[in-house]
């Protein structure tokens, strides 16, 4: 049985799914669970890992999808600067789909406006050496997991003075959402899967307030069937033995500290500041913004980014009709978005989760439609 096999192994996922059916069977009621990321919602759609739980457990998305939780205006925003002749924008694959108000970045591309995709920050900034003339704008949006490598660049930019390499950060951080969402009225949440990227950087000391002051238990789990049913059991299992606290089901990846490196890139070459996320609003110290040494790389404080905020000033950002918010925050499931298969479909979306990889509209759609009328 190779590594992979082992995390697939049918026996231990009934001895799994035995375990929590018992633990469900104790609790005598719906239980409510999270998945942070967007990667863990692709692996339950793929897995059929929701079909084969018991129905009492109800596993729901959270706003662990990074172009999905991107605020509409900083969407719109991105878009109008495209049109700004001295400008090349970059960004990562998923980011181009994404539908702003009016059009989106693979439209503008058509149109003739510089859009590149690019696989890394570092392209980005061969891209800025390359064209000396340009304002190469690096469209930075992410986690925590993304932002290092965007430090990292900006590091080098700041080393060999490339001064025409501009970073537009929309980064946001995991654990300030998971406090608002546990203290929202709408939703219930027992208990988080954590995701395993954020944390192999952050460590799982960054969820404690989660679990202690707020009594939601909390677990760190990897990505495959096997690590996710672990996920669910040890979550179920701390419901029914009283405890609220964060463990870690992913040891092979993540570590209580996390990653120091990646954590001082992040202290160094960014702040935390107040950040918009879809389907949540404000939220206080979730954003993690250019330190203000690095502020002449900050494309935020460019001429072009001004006009085009003067620009959009009197628009409206919204997609009228699409609940991806709702999606995100665990109030509805895909399905029960009125558009969900209809009006809005992979290939012509209407919101940002049925674009990303990772948004939780286009995992349902792809895998688990079948089981829903739509
Ligand atoms: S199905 Fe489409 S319109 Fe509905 S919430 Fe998802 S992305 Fe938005």
């Amino acid at each position: 049985m190779n590594v992979q096999e082992r995390f697939r192994d049918p026996k231990l996922a009934r001895l799994l799914l035995e375990r929590i059916a018992s633990g469900v069977e104790r609790l005598g009621r719906q239980i409510n669970l999270m998945e942070v990321c967007g990667t863990h919602t692709m692996s339950i759609s793929r897995g059929g890992i929701r079909q084969i739980l018991p129905p009492e457990v109800r596993l729901t998305s959270g706003p662990g999808c990074p172009v999905c939780v991107t605020a509409q205006r900083d969407i719109d925003l991105i878009i109008e600067v495209v049109s700004y002749p001295e400008v090349i924008l970059t960004s990562f694959g998923d980011m181009i789909h994404v539908p702003g108000t009016r059009t989106n970045l693979q439209e503008a591309k058509a149109a003739g406006y510089a859009v590149h995709v690019v696989y890394s920050p570092l392209d980005a900034l061969k891209l800025a050496k390359e064209n000396p003339d340009k304002l190469v704008v690096f469209y930075s949006v992410g986690f925590e997991t993304t932002a290092p490598m965007a430090a990292a660049t900006l590091e080098m930019a700041a080393a060999q003075g490339v001064e025409n390499f501009k970073i537009y950060s929309v980064h946001k951080m995991v654990p300030p959402a998971l406090e608002v969402l546990v203290q929202a009225e709408n939703v219930r949440i027992d208990g988080f899967i954590l995701p395993g990227h954020v944390s192999s950087v952050l460590g799982g000391e960054a969820y404690r307030p989660v679990a202690e002051k707020y009594g939601v238990p909390a677990v760190i789990t990897g990505f495959e069937p096997l690590d996710i049913l672990m996920g669910v059991e040890l979550l179920i299992e701390q419901l029914v033995s009283g405890r609220s606290q964060v463990e870690n089901a992913y040891s092979r990846a993540v570590n209580w500290e996390g990653n120091t490196v990646a954590k001082e890139l992040l202290a160094e070459y960014f702040q935390t500041v107040d950040s918009e996320w879809r389907g949540i609003g404000i939220i206080p110290n979730s954003g993690l913004e250019l330190a203000p040494q690095y502020a002449s790389f900050n494309a935020k404080n460019t001429a072009v980014v001004a006009k085009a905020a003067e620009k959009l000033s009197n628009v409206r950002s919204e997609i009228k009709g699409c609940r991806c918010g709702d999606v995100l925050t665990g109030v509805i499931l895909p399905p029960e978005c009125p558009l969900f298969g209809r009006a809005c479909i992979p290939r012509k979306p209407v919101g940002p989760c049925m674009v990303s990889s990772e948004g939780s509209c286009a995992a349902y759609y792809k895998y688990e439609r079948h089981h829903f009328a739509v």
